[in-house]
Formats: structure tokens, sequence, C-alpha cells
């Protein structure tokens, strides 16, 4: 009698697929494979067209394509006296053609290789470099068999391209992925229910996963390498209909469960201040603060995002919602992502608080632990009205008894754990207002945010001047150090942002430092140069940030830590090396911290070997102003999965790198408004593998965020 199969689960490790075993394992584990599951969303970067086959006689010279013959011949020549060639001679029955190789392991193909093979051969023939006749091969890709044979890989089909680690061959990568889908995806579970597959004309899951990985020959390439063949679509859309779902349901339990403090908006603090400011707010400022004043209102906690683009002025924004809670007799709290950030608000809204009789507080790690001690005890007994801070902020020992509103300002350097952290210092479920610069397409938002409401300024303040910006050349970096210097000499300062060397702190202070020595003494040895980087104490940092903004240094070098919100009305030119290596959203940044004065601004970006991709990206940032316009570039350009740049928390991890199609999002959207809405408990049996993806979904957001 037959042994029963094992059950397969997508969660078996990888390991356990035919042709892994444990060395393999690891070097899986590398690429972020340890499980099936992991394997099959392990999709292809792109894809070779291998599928032309031609007879021998048909071949055209630089034309792609795959023939098939037996080896007639087989060995190595010497060309001069250090070279070897390989060479194969093959023969249909229409004619013959050489395959060549340059570097190879003569005993192995010799042996692969012997005369009466049936093998096939993928390349691209040349014509004979010396006697300009006679088509070869060269380096081409062979696979022993013929055509007819099923289950080939490397011929006579859409191949895919997988990114591979050192010591995995990528031919390895594909047999093994042909391994995984062969044995997992004839009995996949369908987790959609019959209707939504049929009106949106998507494949099953496994067909989808198999089609993916290895297309059919009928695939159109055109439609592949754009993610829009009806395999990817699918799995893309399964991705966004997962997390709107996912977000709705979140959302629904926090209405369910959550009780607010309803506050009465519009007080005499309020009144106050208004009269305080030295400019009107614009259109969108009012728009956005009507609408935060509504939810203040309200018996439920607010939970909204609030975006705006670099200078829009969200500041002003959170502090008329923080007076809110003063009026009502309640504390606020305002949380940055950096000290100096959180210092720079202190110091903003300080004056204000003064002549309204507010005690602001400020606690951040730099103070020593006895200060810390006496603005904690201040927090606790309720005497500090409203504070900012960084995340010693969220560190235990902080408690807010009357915590009305929390806010967070640039969301995206924290995680959803994190804010609700904050909130939690709370008795009862303060409100939550979210601020973010990171402009992200609405439809984008709606989808990744699907738990918040979303709140946008969508205008900046007059008067303000575009900076005028140019992406240059390497050719051109000396004009650029002498346009530097000349605004120097006009009494302007400038920033020099250091390339992202790596994602590590460590490496990306060291280059940065190398480009401080080499600027301050070989290009501006009679300036003042500053270095800003990750590994400096937060000590350190302010005082090299308040030199800077005192005026005393003329040029601040800097990794990426200067990208949020610091303001020095003096700073004119941003001068950005590797701008390529830099998401738009994070240029758009940068650039962001100067033109914040009256002096007319300069953004110069820097990049010493651009892809095309990547000159379409820095072209776009020269005429495109406006965050969220180039947030809809990036993302037709690249996917949101750059659009991000290295990846941020916050953010539910995005497998599906490309989700530019707007009609897809939105199908998505609309599918899972109504899942919910006719089954808001996700409890009918035909939704029960939908409730336990989402149940996961949110399991895994949960866990990535703490
Ligand atoms: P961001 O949205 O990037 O955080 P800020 O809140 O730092 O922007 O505001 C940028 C600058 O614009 C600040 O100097 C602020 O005082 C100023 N500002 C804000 N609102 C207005 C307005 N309505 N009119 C003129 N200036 C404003
Ligand atoms: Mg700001």
């Amino acid at each position: 009698m037959p042994r029963p199969e094992r059950k397969k689960s997508l969660s078996d490790p990888i390991q356990f697929v035919k042709g892994v075993g444990p060395k393999r394992a690891l070097l899986l584990e590398k690429l972020g494979l340890k499980t099936v599951e992991d394997g099959l969303f392990f999709l292809p970067h792109r894809y070779e067209d291998r599928s032309a086959v031609k007879k021998i006689s048909q071949l055209v010279p630089g034309e792609p394509v795959t023939v098939t013959g037996e080896v007639i011949n087989a060995g190595t020549f010497r060309i001069g006296r250090r070279r070897k060639i390989f060479e194969l001679i093959v023969q249909d029955e229409t004619g013959i053609v050489r395959a060549k190789w340059f570097k190879f392991n003569e005993k192995f193909f010799l042996q692969k290789y012997s005369p009466g093979r049936q093998i096939i051969i993928s390349g691209k023939p040349a014509l004979n470099r010396y006697t300009g006749s006679g088509l070869e091969f060269i380096h081409p890709t062979v696979e022993i068999g013929s055509l007819e044979d099923e289950g080939l890989l490397e011929s006579g089909r859409i191949v895919p391209v997988y990114h591979t680690t050192e010591g995995l061959h990528l031919k390895s990568v594909r047999a093994i992925m042909k391994n995984l889908i062969d044995s997992y995806t004839p009995r996949l579970e369908e987790i959609f229910p019959q209707e939504i597959l049929q009106r949106q004309g998507l494949p099953p899951r496994g067909e989808a996963f198999r089609q993916a990985h290895f297309p059919p020959v009928e695939t159109s390439m055109a439609l592949l390498r754009k993610f829009r063949a009806p395999a990817q679509k699918r799995l893309i859309f399964e991705e966004l209909f997962l997390i709107q779902l996912a977000m709705a349901f979140k959302r629904k339990r926090t209405l369910e469960t959550e009780k607010g403090l309803p506050l009465k908006t519009r007080g005499p603090t309020i009144q106050q201040f208004v009269k305080l400011l030295k400019f009107e707010l614009t259109q969108g400022q009012k728009n956005v603060l009507g609408e935060i004043m509504d939810d203040l209102e309200k018996d439920r906690p607010m939970n909204r995002l609030l975006h705006g683009d670099v200078g829009s002025g969200k500041t002003i924004i959170a502090l008329t919602s923080l007076l809110t809670a003063v009026d009502n007799g309640m504390q606020g709290a305002l949380m940055a992502p950096t000290e100096l950030l959180a210092e720079q608000h202190f110091f903003n809204i300080q004056p204000y608080c003064e002549p309204l009789g507010i005690s602001l507080g400020l606690i951040t790690s730099a103070l020593s632990p006895m200060e810390k001690k006496a603005v904690q005890k201040n927090i606790r007994e309720g005497k500090t009205q409203l504070v900012i801070g960084t995340h010693a902020l969220i560190q235990s020992g902080v408690s807010m008894p009357k915590l009305a509103l929390a806010i967070t300002d640039e969301q995206h350097r924290f995680g959803v754990a994190q804010r609700s952290a904050l909130r939690q210092r709370g008795e009862e479920s303060p409100h939550a207002l979210i601020m973010s610069a990171t402009p992200i397409p609405r439809t984008l938002s709606l989808t990744l945010y699907g738990d918040l409401d979303i709140s946008t300024i969508d205008e900046l303040p007059a008067g303000r001047h575009e900076i005028s910006t140019r992406w240059l050349p390497p050719e051109r970096r000396d004009a650029a150090y002498g346009f530097l210097r000349k605004q120097v000499q006009e009494g302007r300062q400038g920033f020099v942002i250091c390339p992202l060397v790596d994602e590590s702190e460590v490496i990306d202070s060291k280059a940065a430092t190398e480009e401080y020595e080499r600027l301050s003494t070989e290009v501006f040895p009679d300036l003042a140069v500053g270095l800003l980087h990750g590994r400096l104490s937060p000590k350190e940092k302010d005082r090299v940030m308040r030199k800077f903004r005192d005026g005393e240094t003329d040029i601040l070098v800097s990794t990426a830590v200067v990208e949020v919100g610091i303001d020095v009305a003096n700073a004119t030119v941003m001068l950005i090396e590797g701008a390529d290596r830099f998401g738009l959203a994070q240029l758009h940044q940068f650039r962001g911290r100067v033109g914040r004065g009256e002096h007319k601004s300069y953004c110069m970006l820097l990049s010493d070997s651009p892809s095309e991709v990547a000159k379409e990206r820095l072209s776009a940032l020269e005429h495109i102003h406006d965050g969220f316009q180039l947030a809809e570039v990036d993302l037709e350009l690249r996917g949101p999965g750059d659009f991000f740049g290295t990846r941020q928390s916050g953010l539910p991890n995005l497998r599906m790198a490309h989700i530019s199609d707007r009609k897809l999002l939105e199908s998505a959207r609309e599918e899972a408004a109504r899942v919910m809405e006719k089954d808001p408990e996700l409890k009918s049996k035909k939704h029960a593998p939908l409730a336990a993806q989402v149940a996961r979904f949110i399991d895994a957001v949960n866990e990535e965020n703490s």
C-alpha cells in the first residue's frame, strides 16, 4: 500500500523542496527565503524570451534565438600563445553552427557535450569576428535534450530571471523554483470567492504562481515587463486587496471598541493664539484644521493622518490642535523622530506658549537623568500642559494622566506600534494625529493607511520661490562647487549631502567623514565646513546644527540624517551626491531644506553613472516641484517598493514591487469594500480563507512594528 503523502503546507521549510537540502537552504535564506510560501512570492525580477525557436539556416546575426541540434564536434583549440577556446559544432537538418567559450572547464565540457548528444542552444548568434562570415554563438546557454522534452527550463520558453546570491547559480534557483511550483501549486487553496475571480478576470491562485514563475509561451513579453500579465496581476491584486481588507477590518474594530474624549474646540486659547500669528493660514491649512476639530469633538478617538508637502505648514496645525487640549484642561504631546527636530519644534512653539501662559516641556535623551526626572514629574502631575519629545516620550517612566491628543511628526520614521505606544501614555484613548511629508498618491495612501482618516494640505503658503533644480553629470562637479562658493561669498550657506553607501549608519558616517576631509582641505580650505552624521552623539549633532543655524558654518556636509524638518532660512544651496541612490521622495525632502527664507535657492543633483530610469527620475525633479506629483512619477517609474527608499517602518511590507496600476488599485478597493459590506465579520464559509489571511496580515504588521 502506498504511504499516504505528508500533508503539504505553505509554511513548510524551503529546505524540504526537492533539490534544496541544508546547504542550499542557507543560501536561500540569504535571499530571504525560509518557507515554501516565501519561495512562491519570490518572483522573477525579469524574464528572458528564449521562446523563438528556429532552424540553423534561419539564424540572423544579433537576434536572440533558440536552436536545437546534434553535437558533431567538440574540443579546444588555441589562438595565440595563451588563449584557449572551446568550440562546439552543432548540426540540424538545415546546416551547422558553432558555439564558443573563452572561459570553461575543459574536462567537464568534453564530458557534457560529447558528439552525438542532442542539445539546445539559446543566445544571440553573431558573424565570426575574423572571417566576417559563418554564424557562431559566444557563451550561449546550453541545455542537454531536445525541444520535445517536457520540463525544459532554460530554453524554448520564456525563462525567469531571479536574484541570486554568491554560491547559488541562477540555473539552480530556476530548478528549485520549478520543483517548488510543481509540488505545491496543484492543490493550492484559493483564497478568493469564485465571484471575485470571475468579475476581475483573474486566474486561480495556484495557476497564478505557476504562470508568474514560468510564463506559458504565448504570454506577451511586453505585458510581463510591465507586470501586467494576468498571473502577475492576480498576485498584485491579491496583495492590495488584503491590505485593504485588513485595514478596513482594523478600523472597524477600533471604531467599535474605543471610547474617546470629546473636546470642546475653538476655545479662548485658540482665539488668542490666532491673533498672535504673523501670517494668515492658507485655505489648505484651514480645511484640514476644520477636519481635525470635527474629529476632536467626537466621543471616539481621532485617528487621522495629516499629509502635507515639505513646508506646507504642518507645525502650526499641530500646535493649534494641541491648544484644543489645553483649552479643555487636558495635556497634549508631540513626538518627533530626532532630537534636532524635537528641539526645533520646541523653539518654534515656545514663543507662542509664553504669552498664552502655557507650560511647555521638552523631553529628549539629551537630558540628564536628573533633568529628565524633573520633567517627568511635571508631566505626571499635570503641571506641564504640552510636551514635545523624541522616543524618550514613549519610554517607560513617562505617564501623562490627562493626555487628550498625541501627535506624531514625520510618521514614516515611526512604526505603528510606536504610534500607539504614545497614545497609551494617557489613561483613556487620546486622539491621535499623525503627520507626514511623504507625499504618496491618494489611491495608494487610501490603501496603505486604510485604517486612518486622511487630511491633505494641498498648497504651500503664498510667496514661496521654486527651488531651481538641476542634475549634473560628474564632470560638472567643479562647476557645482564654484556655484556653492559664490553663494557663500554672497553671504549664504549650503548643504552637501553624501551618497547613501549602505543601510549601515557606521559606513555612511565614515564615508561622510572622508568627504568632509576632502571638501574642507582640498575644495573649500578657506571656508567653514561642518560635518553631521548619525554616529555623532546627540550633543555633538546639536552643536553642529546650532553652529550652522547661527551662520558660523558656511557649508554643512551631511548624511541623510539631515533629511527631516530642519529649518535654516539662510541656506540656499543643496548639493546632493549620488542622487540616483535616493528615492524621489527623499530627494524632494532634502530639497525642502533650502528655500525656507527670502533668498532664491538651488538644488544640484550629482550622479556618477545614472541608469536611464535614474536620469528620467532626476529630470523629473528639475521640472516638478510638487511632492505629490513627484510621487506619481516615481510610482510610475519604479513602483512603491523603491519609492519609499530603504525599507521604512510603519508601512506594511509590500511583496509585489509594482502597483503602479491605478485601475488595479481601485478595483481591489472596490472588491474589499464589497466584502466588508456583505460580511463585515468575515464569518461566511466562502470568506474563511480570506479571514485567515487577514488575521495573518494584521499579526504581521503588528510584529513588524514591535
Ligand atoms: P512642514 O509642513 O514641512 O512641517 P512647517 O510647519 O515647518 O512645514 O512650516 C514651514 C514654514 O512655513 C515655517 O517657517 C512656518 O512658520 C511657515 N508657515 C506656515 N504656515 C504659513 C502660512 N500660512 N503663511 C506663511 N508662512 C507659513
Ligand atoms: Mg515639519
